[in-house]
């Protein structure tokens, strides 16, 4: 390769050094994006499994850019990750969501929160001081945590959930099964909610084990007093499962997809109406 001279190493930049440009720049724009209002949230629906009443929607942030189009989290949560701006992203968000959910009369808005988060001292403070500023009942919103916070959370994000929770506060673990928590790390925590993972409900009927763990943690979930919710429903025989098991409640393109707020207000006003 050194015979080719030194054009051709220009040419074919090692691939890393590529994909660390191309997320300098995504940083770069997310910031700005924050900044312009890009950032806008949606609304999905999260459904008691007997009535199939909306008891609650889960906020999903949307990257509304204006040359590639409409951006879906996987593409920038990763990268905001990277650097600090995962903490500005979820308070932004979170933000957005307390001043939207004034919309949502009635049921509870979940958030999600990046598990770099535990680690930022001041997050409590942060979410204390939105609820204040927006006037949100902290009994309305549900911060969604996955296993990997809860598994290397220091004493100090300990301490944060437990502050959380006492304001009233929900606590859900998300994506429940792809990591490496158990059911025994969830009762350290002030958890009230698990979040089965949709892996686990997409081979429901189709994999005896998938059926097997998913009973399993319903059982043992619903014997410590957890709340647990099926994400990623989409057919009526996964629904028959999770009634069959006992799960309380479900979320899944079988009932909505996330939905633009006014949409998702007009949902909960039909059903009220109903
Ligand atoms: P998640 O928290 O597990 O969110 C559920 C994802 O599953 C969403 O993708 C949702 O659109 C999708 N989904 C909903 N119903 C179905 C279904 O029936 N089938 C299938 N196959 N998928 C379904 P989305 O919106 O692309 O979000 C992806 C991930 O990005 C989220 O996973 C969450 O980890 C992260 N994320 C989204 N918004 C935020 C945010 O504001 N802050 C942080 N920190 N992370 C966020
Ligand atoms: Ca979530
Ligand atoms: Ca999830
Ligand atoms: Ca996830």
């Amino acid at each position: 390769a050194k015979a080719e001279g030194r054009g051709a190493y220009r040419l074919f930049e090692p691939r890393f050094e590529r994909e660390r440009l191309e997320r300098r720049r995504t940083e770069a724009e997310l910031v700005a994006a924050l900044d312009k209002g890009e950032l806008k949230l949606v609304f999905q629906p999260q459904v008691d499994v007997e009535s199939e009443r909306i008891v609650g929607f889960e906020a999903l942030v949307r990257w509304d850019h204006p040359t590639r189009g409409r951006i879906l989290p996987g593409a920038f949560i990763p990268v905001a990750e990277g650097s600090r701006l995962i903490n500005r992203l979820d308070a932004y968000v979170l933000r957005q969501a307390c001043e939207q959910a004034k919309e949502l009369p009635g049921v509870t808005i979940s958030v999600n929160m990046s598990p770099l988060n535990m680690r930022h001292a001041g997050m409590v403070d942060n979410i204390i001081a939105t609820l204040r500023q927006t006037d949100f009942d902290p009994r309305r919103l549900e911060i969604e945590i996955t296993e990997s916070a809860i598994l290397d959370a220091s004493s100090e994000g300990q301490d944060a959930l437990a502050r959380l929770r006492g304001l009233g506060v929900r606590l859900a673990l998300d994506d429940f099964g792809t990591g490496h928590a158990s059911l025994v790390h969830v009762r350290r925590f002030p958890i009230t909610k698990i979040k089965i993972d949709k892996s686990f409900i997409l081979n429901l009927g189709v994999q005896r084990d998938a059926a097997a763990i998913v009973e399993y943690v319903v059982r043992l979930g619903r014997s410590l007093g957890i709340t647990l919710t099926a994400e990623g429903v989409e057919t009526r025989e996964q629904l028959r499962f999770l009634r069959a098991f006992g799960a309380h409640q479900a979320q899944g393109y079988l009932f909505s997809p996330p939905l633009p707020l006014a949409a998702a207000a007009a949902l909960l006003k039909r059903q009220a109406e109903a």
